[in-house]
């Protein structure tokens, strides 16, 4: 068995975008199942916490409990043929450098997913978004260690039951498995059909005569870094909330005195509607909370940035005052995309 160090009395300030000054009391760097079960065997009856990235995390208090940070790594193509790829990523891989590797073989299928931020691990947590396309479309299976039976699992796209930013792993099997391995179906550039459609990417692209996977994942790329502020500099967990998803009545309310809301028909009488600009047009673009520890982002309000030293009350409170304002003047109440701790 190999030596697993776990650390005691660590600051997660490095280890989650949203930069809360806090700490775990116990800390461990999985880069072996081994680490894991090494980690549950010394701490059987402590909470434990997967963690990646920390990109879609915000711990708002002590962690009193076990932090296992997924560092499992591996990329392993299983199959080529003349069409696509299937590659096998360790989870502790980083996304957006996965994403340059695809492009770098020239297969497609993640482009629009550049510079999303966190670990290969996550992706089909919440199954990531952008411009159009969603981690699903690529995925094959992703393999699980079930910390119950201590044995790895195998789960096909469908058992992975996913929905918008939704998937089994964030209900039935949520701290039940670690995702060790994603498999990944990429195609050929030659057979791949690109998806730039959304709003902002075919802008962008409106001018190339000839799009590939290199020329979309740069456009995405520039897009993302003219929008969203940088957590290096702004400590932020990207979207904050979810885009609310409405039915006919309550959007035909809406219209009534906001006729030019933006919102997407989803079919079933349902409506998707920009949290973004919801959040703008209650006024709260750039707003700051009393101590000037937290602030919606005054370019894309969605983004919530922590100015530094807020507590975990302030943020609580700052997320109560944005949804009351929004639920008041609109009648929708708003979902976290980010998962508090
Ligand atoms: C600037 C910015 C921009 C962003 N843009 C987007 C975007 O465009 N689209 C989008 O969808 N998201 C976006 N996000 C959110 C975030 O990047 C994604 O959700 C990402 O997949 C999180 O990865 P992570 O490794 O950081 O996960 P973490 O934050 O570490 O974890 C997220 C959740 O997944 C669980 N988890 C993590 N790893 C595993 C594992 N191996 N097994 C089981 N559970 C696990 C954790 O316990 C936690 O509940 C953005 C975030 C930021 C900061």
């Amino acid at each position: 068995m190999n030596q697993t160090r776990i650390h005691q009395n660590v600051s997660l300030k490095k280890y989650h975008t949203f930069a809360m000054e806090v700490k775990a009391d116990y800390f461990v760097e999985a880069q072996t199942i081994e680490d894991i079960i090494n980690g549950y065997q010394t701490f059987p009856d402590l909470p434990k916490m997967f963690l990646g990235g920390g990109s879609n995390v915000i711990f708002v208090n002590d962690f009193h409990g076990l932090i296992i940070h997924n560092k499992l790594m591996g990329r392993k193509i299983l199959k080529e043929t003349s069409e696509y790829v299937i590659a096998k990523i360790g989870a502790g891989e980083n996304w957006h450098r996965l994403v340059l590797w695809a492009v770098s073989q020239n297969l497609g299928g993640i482009e629009n997913l550049a510079l999303i931020p966190g670990s290969v691990g996550a992706s089909p947590v919440q199954n990531i978004g952008a411009y159009g396309v969603e981690v699903k479309d690529v995925i094959q299976e992703v393999e699980v260690f079930n910390l119950h039976t201590q044995k790895l699992e195998t789960l096909t796209n469908q058992d992975c039951q996913f929905g918008y930013r939704d998937s089994i792993f964030k209900r039935d099997l949520k701290g039940k498995v670690l995702i060790t391995n994603v498999t990944f179906k990429f195609n050929k550039a030659k057979h791949h059909t690109f998806n730039t459609d959304y709003k902002g990417l075919s802008e962008a692209l409106e001018s190339v005569r000839q799009i590939d996977v290199e020329v979309v994942s740069k456009a995405v790329i520039k897009i993302r870094q003219s929008k969203l502020p940088d957590p290096q500099s702004h400590p932020n967990s990207g979207s904050f909330f979810k885009n609310p998803v409405v039915d006919e009545d309550l959007m035909k309310n809406i219209l009534a005195n906001h006729p030019n809301i933006p919102s997407f028909d989803l079919g079933n009488n349902k409506f998707k509607i920009p949290a973004a600009w919801l959040i703008d047009q209650a006024g709260l673009k750039g707003v700051k909370n009393e101590t000037e520890t937290l602030g919606t982002n005054p370019t894309q309000p969605l983004v919530l940035i922590h100015y530094g030293g807020a507590t975990g009350d302030e943020l609580r409170e700052f997320i109560d005052f944005i949804r009351t304002t929004v639920d008041n003047k609109f009648g929708v109440t708003l979902e976290t995309e980010v998962n508090l701790v």
